[in-house]
């Protein structure tokens, strides 16, 4: 696979600079999500100071639309930008992935797709969802999901800017960081994991542990080491794609409201203790077996007030086991059928 280059660190946005000279840029598309305040931020600055025309891009939502992407890439034509740099979580990331190959441009056939892919450079305001290090792209079509992979979706270049998570909400960090959590766990007991995968796991879960309460102070060097943790769990990912608390989430998110690491985060000590015999993850969470380790994650979840929806209906519990994409489920390292899977919702709903 495409090896992309990641700059981390305080100054790393100034490495923007770098980047729009070794690509030769004369036309920029910059992608970012419409809460996020870029004025705020050197990083507006610092394109300025080239002196590149820059044509923005924010036109678009939490669960992108198809149409919005279709958007983007018409802008980006009659623009003639020959670069894009996303700044924002994973919603403007995919996008940004999507417009830099044409991927949705019914015009276009694969052949020219190579041709047209343009870089992309990706600043992460999350330390979460790790889209930055993977070659998919979670794009909506008539409010259904879709999961695009592409090796040419990988971003060229990566800036991790520990500045940019100081203003996100307290809730909003909590989430991405169990999202990076989750993610590096369900890539080391999936199906395809590797040694290399298991060795970004492993380093993002170490990292996660021992930064988290200063990341969720707000401190530099916490924030700093958070978005290489959630990067690293990207990465793993990247290889072995997510498991069954990831397909077991989404229905939650849409249903009660939840955010995607929130769900996500529920289900995994869940799923966990039904499968069993991950001791060498319980390790690396610092416990002994299993069971331990499973405790220490509900126990988190508790510390942090991530906590189970109220009021839900037992009667939903079947189309919520309806819901789960078996596709998903065969990287996992054992088959849940629909029964087992309705009861897992039983137990994260406590219902
Ligand atoms: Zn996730």
């Amino acid at each position: 696979m495409k090896q992309q280059i990641v700059y981390d660190g305080y100054d790393s946005y100034l490495r923007i600079i770098d980047v729009i000279e070794a690509v030769g840029a004369k036309n920029i598309m910059l992608v970012c999500g419409s809460s996020f305040d870029l004025l705020q931020t050197p990083i507006k600055e610092t394109i300025d100071s080239t002196g590149i025309d820059v044509t923005y891009f924010r036109g678009f939502s939490a669960n992108p639309d198809y149409l919005s992407v279709v958007d983007g890439v018409k802008l980006f034509e009659d623009k003639k930008n020959d670069f894009i740099i996303s700044v924002g979580g994973g919603s403007a990331i995919d996008v940004a992935k999507c417009i830099a190959l044409h991927t949705l441009d019914s015009n276009k056939n694969l052949e020219t797709l190579e041709q047209t892919k343009c870089p992309h450079l990706a600043m992460p305001t999350t330390a979460g969802s790790g889209s930055e290090a993977t070659h998919f792209a979670a794009i909506y079509k008539g409010g259904e999901k879709h999961s695009i992979a592409d090796e040419k979706l990988l971003p060229d270049y990566v800036v991790l800017q520990p500045d940019l998570l100081k203003s996100l909400p307290a809730y909003q960090k909590k989430c991405t960081m169990l999202d990076a959590l989750c993610q590096a766990i369900e890539s080391w007991w999936s199906r395809k994991s590797t040694p290399e995968s298991i060795e970004y796991s492993r380093e993002a879960i170490k990292l996660i542990l021992d930064n988290m309460y200063s990341y969720l102070k707000n401190e530099d060097e916490g924030n700093q080491n958070m978005l290489i943790a959630a990067n690293l769990a990207g990465k793993a990912i990247n290889i072995t794609t997510t498991t069954a608390p990831h397909a077991m989430c989404y229905k939650l998110t849409s249903s009660y409201g939840l955010a995607h690491g929130h769900a996500a985060a529920l289900c995994l000590p869940k799923v966990w203790r039904h499968m069993g015999g991950f001791d060498d993850i319980a390790k690396a969470l610092g416990k002994q077996n299993d069971e331990e380790a499973i405790m220490f994650f509900e126990e988190l979840l508790l510390k942090l007030e991530i906590l189970p929806p109220e009021n839900v209906d037992a009667d939903h519990l079947d189309s919520l086991a309806d819901s789960v994409n078996i596709q998903r489920l065969n990287n996992n390292p054992k088959r849940l059928n629909k029964d087992v899977i309705k009861g897992l919702y039983r137990e994260i709903l406590e219902v």
